[in-house]
């Protein structure tokens, strides 16, 4: 039987700063060779089996030697470098040896000391408006160094510069960055044993951190960093800027996502799609549910694909297949109603490169999904419907994004033929929201400045009719809570959802909030009315998301949700389920106003 050679990172020195893969082939290793001082001994511990070798001591062909008689004899022999084995390890000429004598291995990466002595520093190596780059480098020693890489040149960029193996002699290594141009203010640290027990931290300038280094006693085991994301300086990341939206930080579609998969490699993309939206689950067959994060993965239950996708079609807003798009079509097909119930779907490869909207494009947010979804894989989003493919508006999405009820859903299609073929359009709306929506767009005229709530758009296929909805904002918090945080809270709400203050109409609440001081503050300052509730009147609302604890608690099952959905009257439906925080909860129902 042969053995197994696997190289593993062991980290910058912290025992459990190893990887779990590493930490897990050192606990059945039956040979150990580490590399010195700068593995910490304690990880050695977790081989109890392992015959244990110090390679300080050994030459490269005494290494090889053991590495070779113990594969032979079928055991599993852990080599272990310190921090990532890449970087100084001196691992190449291993890796020769072993191919030459046809030795197959392993390679475990480990935390790198650079990354470790960030995290001692507290620092980004790679702040925006500051330094985009990272040199990983050592100054010339007993290894020389090719000329093209002499730091007096690679400093000579302005990076951040992570310097191994080159504490000895600080001040000529600060010499060589003078001599490069850098100016002596130039923030530098130095971090001795990072992660270890004794780290030791010494900061301060080009100018000055060889003396403070001497000082500290400072000689070998430390990395140094140069330049100016030492400091606090530095643009904001965009990465969090609100319009700034990576595929993973912001998925438009609001609702439950469904993704089916049936092969190992489309579970695999379906599992890196679901990642990047916010409220996703994966439907997948049971042999492969291990590749998906149990809180996301739902096995097909013994009636396979077909029944799972049925029992699911009604609980999900949107469905993205990871397959064939015929498959899809086939056994839709049946499942399919009316363009205003049925949920959005989305048809994407294995390989990630096409994401078709194919049902509930524009009402269903299938269109927006597709692109939510190509922005996550990187592929194209194919899009089929004429007013997209165009660019040209459709009043089903406007009534959707502006909070409109269509009331004559019958002319919706006739309207949007003549949109698409170029017909004249004349439009009763408010000036200013036409001015945002179809000013330039030709062919787009407004009739009338209309304020009463009312748009109708006219067309030669005939007029469409919508009415604004009215919202309610149900709200409820911890007893003594401040007005300012309550704002807070309903702000970020309403920006998330993309609903404006004016269009809530009124605030609701329970009755045992009638005194509440932070409550009726925020109402008054933002000039809202509140209506409030008895506790038998709101348990008698059936909502999605009741608390147990706060029927236990104030013996009342749901303040926000319930509330603004008596508030909305009988037509009322809740557009945004229960959202909480530690002190607020807000939700939001609506509905076309009563007469
Ligand atoms: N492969 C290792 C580097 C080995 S070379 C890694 O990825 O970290 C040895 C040099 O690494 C040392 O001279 C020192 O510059 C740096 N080093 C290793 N461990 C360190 C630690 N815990 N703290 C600071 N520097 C360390």
């Amino acid at each position: 039987m042969k053995g197994k050679i696997t190289f593993v990172g062991a980290g910058p020195g912290a025992p459990d700063l190893i990887t779990l893969r590493g930490a897990s082939v050192l606990s059945e290793a039956d040979t150990v060779i580490y590399a010195g001082s700068l593995v910490n001994e304690k990880l050695l511990e977790s081989a109890p089996r392992a015959k244990l070798r110090n390679s300080a001591a050994l030459t490269l062909p005494e290494v090889i030697e053991i590495m070779e008689r113990d594969f032979g004899a079928g055991k599993n022999v852990v080599r272990l470098h310190t921090g990532d084995p890449s970087m100084y390890g001196a691992v190449a000429e291993q890796f020769r040896e072993l191919e030459k004598r046809g030795i197959p291995y392993e390679v475990v990466p480990g935390v790198s000391s650079v990354f470790a002595a960030a995290a001692a520093l507290k620092i980004e190596l790679t702040v925006p408006g500051v330094s985009q780059s990272v040199i990983l480098t050592r100054d010339a020693g007993r290894t020389p160094v090719p000329d093209a890489e002499a730091l007096e040149k690679l400093a000579a960029h302005g990076t951040t510069l992570c310097i191994f193996l080159s504490v000895g002699d600080m001040h000529a290594l600060c010499r060589k960055l003078l001599d490069a141009g850098r100016s002596p203010q130039t923030p530098a640290a130095v971090v001795y044993r990072a992660s270890w027990e004794n780290q030791t931290v010494v900061r301060g300038t080009v100018s000055d951190i060889a003396r403070r280094v001497e000082e500290a006693g400072i000689k070998r085991q430390a990395l140094i960093v140069i330049g100016d994301v030492l400091g606090r300086d530095g643009e904001l990341s965009r990465l969090y800027d609100a319009e700034f939206h990576t595929g993973f930080r912001h998925a438009g579609f609001q609702g439950k996502i469904a993704l089916f998969a049936l092969t190992r490699r489309a579970v695999l993309k379906a599992a890196e799609i679901a990642s990047g939206l916010e409220n996703a689950v994966v439907y997948l067959p049971e042999e492969f549910a291990g590749d998906v994060s149990a809180l996301r993965a739902r096995k097909f239950t013994g009636g396979g694909f077909q029944t799972a996708l049925n029992d699911a079609w009604n609980r999900y807003d949107a469905f993205i297949f990871v397959m064939a798009a015929g498959i899809v079509v086939r056994l839709i097909g049946k499942l399919c109603r009316n363009k205003s119930g049925d949920p959005a779907v989305v048809v994407c490869d294995e390989a990630g490169n096409y994401t078709v909207s194919l049902l509930s494009g524009h009402v269903g947010g299938g269109n927006a999904l597709a692109r939510d979804v190509a922005g996550i894989t990187g592929g194209k989003p194919v899009v089929t419907t004429a007013s997209d493919v165009e660019n040209l508006p459709a009043f089903d999405e406007f009534a959707k994004l502006h909070h409109y009820a269509i009331l004559t859903p019958e002319t919706l299609t006739a309207v949007a033929a003549s949109v698409v073929n170029g017909g004249e359009i004349s439009l009763e709306m408010p000036e200013e929201l036409f001015r945002a929506c179809f000013s330039g767009i030709p062919n787009f005229s407004l009739r009338k400045n209309r304020t009463d709530g009312i748009v109708e758009v006219h067309a030669s296929g005939g007029s469409l009719k919508m009415r604004k909805l009215s919202f309610v904002l149900g709200i409820g918090c911890r007893k003594n809570v401040p007005a300012e945080r309550i704002a807070e809270a309903v702000e970020a709400i309403l920006k998330k959802y993309r609903f404006r203050r004016e269009e809530i109409a009124v605030l609701a609440t329970a009755e045992l909030k009638k005194e509440e001081p932070g409550l009726l503050e925020f109402a008054k300052s933002i000039g809202k009315q509140i209506r409030f509730y008895s506790a038998g009147e709101l348990n008698a609302v059936d909502v999605p998301h009741p608390s147990e604890a706060a029927r236990k608690r104030l013996g009342i099952r749901s303040v926000s949700e319930a509330a603004a959905l008596l508030a909305a009257g009988k037509n009322g439906r809740l557009y945004v389920g229960k959202q909480a925080d530690a002190d607020v909860t807000v939700a939001i129902a609506g509905g076309l106003p009563d007469e």
